[in-house]
């Protein structure tokens, strides 16, 4: 079922959007080689709960930390750990969703570990443009969520990139995961419109190499099939009768 959200509603979401975003902006600051990702779990855990918020990924159906944190071949939802350690030239994802009020937020962002190479940078460009050339198609009322992800596709795949198809964004409110799914691919003309009112968390997972995903033993952990290097960039959007607000920017 879609909720669709009065303007109130977006206004805590936008707080619990934001206190994702101001999260994220830490974790970038605090990524350097010899940091142990269970480190920057510790962070964002304490960062979140000093805003009144609440870390909606902890113990969600399980998972065991605050935040989602995945290097290199690590698609999504790497989990923190003491022996993980960063090391340069890695890139890391961190996806982190907070609940504020009642209301959830939702957001990732793909980081360099110092100096990298020149093809890691361009995935972690190419995927955050993904987002943008999806998001900014998008008109209220008109565009379908096929329209969405086949722009987000496209793009994707003009670099030669493969679109992940096991895992999709999603609508998002007192729920982090509600209707709809909201895929970064798709067929023009296809699917249910987006309409005013719908939040929803766009989140292209883009693999340098083939499409294909492997899950790991230990419940959680994504990771390439190839192992070649993944990026993931999120936000959760309004749709308003003005267009499109990026509720964690
Ligand atoms: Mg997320
Ligand atoms: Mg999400």
């Amino acid at each position: 079922m879609i909720t669709i959200k009065s303007d109130s509603q977006i206004a805590y979401m936008r707080k619990a959007n934001q206190i994702v975003r101001d999260t994220l902006n830490l974790l970038r600051e605090h990524t350097k080689a010899g940091v142990s990702t269970l480190e920057l779990n510790k962070l964002a855990h304490e960062y979140i709960l000093s805003q009144k918020a609440k870390p909606s990924f902890l113990h969600y159906n399980g998972f065991p930390a605050s935040i989602c944190v995945s290097v290199d071949c690590e698609v999504v939802h790497g989990i923190p750990s003491k022996h993980k350690i960063l090391q340069e030239g890695q890139i890391v994802s961190y996806d982190c969703g907070a609940i504020y009020e009642g209301w959830h937020g939702d957001a990732a962002r793909t980081v360099a570990v110092g100096l990298i190479t020149p093809e890691c940078q361009q995935l972690i460009d190419v995927t955050e443009q993904c987002f943008f050339k999806g998001v900014e198609s998008i008109i209220p009322g008109v565009t379908r969520l096929g329209d969405l992800g086949h722009a987000i596709q496209f793009y994707a795949e003009s670099f030669g990139y493969g679109v992940v198809r096991e895992l999709v964004g999603h609508g998002i409110g007192r729920q982090m995961h509600e209707d709809p799914e909201v895929p970064n691919f798709g067929t023009q003309g296809h699917g249910m419109r987006l309409s005013e009112g719908m939040t929803i968390a766009v989140e292209p997972m883009i693999n340098m190499g083939t499409e294909r995903v492997d899950w790991m033993e230990d419940g959680w952990t994504v990771k390439t099939h190839d192992r070649k290097p993944s990026a993931h960039y999120e936000n959760t959007i309004a749709i308003t009768s003005n267009g499109i607000e990026i509720l964690s920017l």
